[in-house]
């Protein structure tokens, strides 16, 4: 027996080996095996059975283990690795590598860990013998001997900072034992029991969900590719849909993949969904997949799925590659969310490569959304996806109500700019004595955007990155938000030395300030990646907010996406204006998105919800179509541009950047491309640039970029990479290429 395998070696090749008698019965293709290559051994993929014709098959060298007796990517997972690999430029290895996770590819024992507990009791007088002795030791001792339980070693070790060698010390003298076992580690155990099983109950489904439910089930009955798009306004109980759709499928024994964007996986969300998922699935396991897992988790749940153990995870992005048996449903909740598109090698959108799976499954996709994607929505129009629409919230709750607050006038009013406009003031304190809550959103973090001298228009830039640099008032530093680098905030302008330095623009810390400023009874939080940068704070504050112990909270989007508070009924919307004048030109479609979702926050209980937006340009057709939730008009009046700029949906685009030291060779170099591409591609392929990236130089590099609009990207791409591998480039230009790129900054 012969194969051809793909090793994960840091090249894109097909290698061949021979298959010894022992390992035959368990090697098929998908199998992850371990491999010779020169003098080491490397990981690689079983991609084929059999050898090419006349192939020299006395010379091959030996498969020397299969680290695990079943495939490691299903059918379906290996041909969409292929097919990301055309698609997205770049490598198999390196999209095989991002399918199995590094703790499979480590090829981890299964389920084994190794345990540490105290073998033998020691004295108070060992004990402080062993203290003068081997301080670490003892204190290794005596925090095991503390725990009821044996404890996992590799946590223990790294919890008191200490090594393997002291451990083995105190097995050697038989005070502690090592044992192995097999354990369950599941990913927020903690949360499973707590609360929120309320919410937790099925639902009797409104007519418009059964509408949906029914056409789903029907669709899952047939067992073809198929996808759908569930449009439903927020609050319409569209989650209700999707696990009705996830009942049918396990029900014809299928298995499923539920992806939402990772900051909706809260462990209130995780649980509440974990728990009616595990009712659905009569007790079988469902398996949660995010970036916070520890290694361990990761390798159990990828293990369970593997084996068909379980059949359903729920999970952010990378859970599309998760190595479900028999895949039946793909559900995609908040389709539209960037957060889909991976920003670093493989460049992929989960939600288009939830639909390509399904494709090469068989199998249904369900992508949701109370603001689709306009890529989406062109597909229904034409004809390529079934819409299902949910356009009521449930109960006949009322879509909150919102309020344009125009700051043009407010600055007029007010003389100056308040962070706060005096509607919004008087709202809070309206809802401070009702015991009702706040959110407040602003779109970006610290104290201001930048630091301006009034005598000289001198703006502090960072030195790194053609960027100014944002003022964080609570350790007086100015920091730079792409590269992190930070200094002191000057008290004079460091170019003409005046001390009329003023902070222009907002950030959650100074709204925080003017919070504090016009309601000072308020209990008030802020919620940003600065402050939640400790573990577990965001789940903190979460619950905090939800148990009522906050008033206020003042947050960047990371607070916007998929929660469900009852007790608010007001949410602000600080600078509309932020999103909406960027050089991108989706800025239209992401400002409307950001309105009607986080509009959607509010009035999610018994109480209507208000919401108000401040803005500089209360008529843009984004805040004018979202104040009534309006998605037609918005899509029809934004597809309408699209179309005359032969944008995306219309066509599709591909970004080219190009970083260096040297911004002239990087011209240079650029330019020739351009007009090689344009050359040998043209007729396939509308060029625009190169130019300089709109950021101009990031962490020392300059940037330069080239735009290409085509219609048929899987022809395209592969031309691109073959000319890109001939093309004489000097050693210190990198280049990236970015299919469907959704961050255009
Ligand atoms: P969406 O995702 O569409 O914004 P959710 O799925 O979060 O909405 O549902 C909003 C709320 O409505 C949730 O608390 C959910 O439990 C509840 N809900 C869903 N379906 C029904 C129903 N048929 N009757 C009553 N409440 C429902
Ligand atoms: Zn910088």
């Amino acid at each position: 027996m012969i194969v051809g395998v793909h090793p994960l070696a840091g090249f894109d090749k097909v290698l061949h080996y021979r298959v010894p008698e022992p390992l035959r019965a368990s090697v098929a293709v998908g199998t992850l095996v371990r491999v010779p290559i020169v003098n080491t051994m490397k990981l690689g993929i079983v991609g084929e059975i059999g050898a090419p014709k006349d192939f020299p098959i006395e010379r091959l060298k030996t498969v020397a283990q299969v680290v695990y007796p079943f495939p490691a990517l299903p059918p379906d997972l290996l041909q969409l690795a292929r097919w990301m690999a055309g698609y997205y430029a770049c490598g198999l290895d390196s999209i095989i590598e991002t399918m199995i996770p590094a703790a499979v590819r480590r090829g981890a024992g299964l389920k084994q860990e190794k345990l540490l507990a105290v073998a033998r009791k020691l004295d108070a007088e060992e004990i402080a013998a062993l203290e003068k002795r081997a301080p670490q030791q003892a204190r290794l001792y005596r925090f095991l001997e503390q725990q009821f339980r044996p404890q996992a070693k590799g946590l223990v070790l790294a919890r008191l900072g200490t090594t393997a060698a002291v451990a083995s010390a105190l097995v050697k003298r038989g005070i502690l034992r090592e044992e192995s076992r097999r354990i369950e580690r599941v990913a927020y155990a903690d949360d499973h029991a707590t609360g929120e099983l309320v919410a937790a109950q099925p639902h009797a489904p409104n007519a418009e969900q059964q509408t949906a439910m029914t056409a789903l089930a029907a669709s899952l009955a047939e067992g073809k590719f198929g996808v759908s798009l569930l449009h439903g306004v927020t609050g319409s109980g569209k989650t209700e849909v999707y696990l009705r759709a996830i009942d049918a499928a396990l029900k014809t024994g299928g298995g499923v993949v539920f992806l939402v964007p990772e900051v909706a996986l809260t462990p209130q969300t995780v649980a509440r969904l974990r728990s009616r998922l595990e009712a659905i699935a009569q007790g079988q396991r469902c398996v949660v997949w995010h970036s916070h897992l520890s290694e361990g988790e990761r390798l159990d749940g990828w293990l369970a799925l593997a084996t068909g153990e379980a059949r359903v995870v729920v999970g952010a992005r990378s859970a599309i590659f998760a190595p479900v048996q028999n895949l039946k449903l793909i559900v995609v909740d908040e389709e539209h969310e960037p957060a889909y598109k991976q920003d670093e090698t493989p460049r992929y959108h989960g939600r288009d490569v939830a639909v390509m799976r399904a494709k090469l499954a068989a199998a249904h996709a369900l992508l949701g959304s109370a603001t689709p994607s306009l890529e989406s929505f062109t597909n229904v129009e034409a004809g390529k996806y079934r819409l299902l629409q949910l356009t009521q919230r449930v109960d006949a709750r009322k879509l909150p109500y919102i309020d344009v607050v125009d700051l043009r006038i407010e600055a007029a009013k007010q003389r100056g700019l308040p962070a706060l406009s005096g509607k919004l003031v008087r709202a809070m304190q309206d809802r401070l004595e009702k015991r009702e809550q706040t959110i407040l959103f602003i779109n970006r973090r610290g104290y201001s955007s930048s630091m301006l001298c009034r005598s000289c228009g001198h703006v502090e830039e960072c030195s790194h990155c053609s960027i100014a640099l944002t003022y964080h008032r609570t350790d007086e530093t100015l920091r730079c938000h792409l590269c992190g680098d930070q200094r002191p905030a000057p008290a004079r302008c460091p170019k003409c030395a005046a001390p009329d330095i003023r902070w222009r623009g907002l950030g959650t810390q100074r709204i925080e300030e003017s919070v504090r400023r016009v309601v000072p009874r308020a209990r008030i939080e802020r919620m940003d990646t600065d402050t939640m940068s400790k573990k577990n704070r965001f789940r903190e504050v979460l619950s905090a907010f939800r148990a009522g112990k906050i008033d206020v909270l003042v947050g960047t989007q990371m607070i916007g996406k998929g929660l469900d508070f009852p007790n608010v009924t007001l949410v602000g919307l600080i600078d509309a204006d932020m999103s909406m004048h960027i050089p991108d030109f989706r800025a239209n479609e992401r400002t409307f998105q950001l309105l009607v979702q986080v509009a959607g926050r509010a009035g999610r209980g018994d109480r209507a919800g208000e919401v108000i937006v401040q803005t500089f340009t209360p008529q843009a057709e984004a805040i004018q179509f979202s104040r009534h939730a309006d998605y037609a008009g918005f899509a029809a009046s934004e597809l309408k541009v699209r179309k005359d700029f032969r944008y995306p949906p219309y066509r599709h685009l591909i970004h080219h950047l190009f970083r260096g030291p040297n911004p002239d060779k990087l011209k240079f170099f650029a330019e020739q491309w351009a007009k090689l591409v344009e050359k040998t591609l043209g007729d396939r392929v509308e060029l625009r640039g190169p130019s300089p990236s709109p950021i101009e130089k990031i962490k020392d590099e300059y940037r330069w970029q080239l735009w290409y609009f085509t219609g048929a990207v899987t022809k395209v791409v592969p031309q691109l990479a073959k000319l890109r591998a001939e093309f004489a480039w000097p050693d210190d230009i990198t280049q990236v290429i970015d299919v469907d790129p959704v961050n255009l900054m």
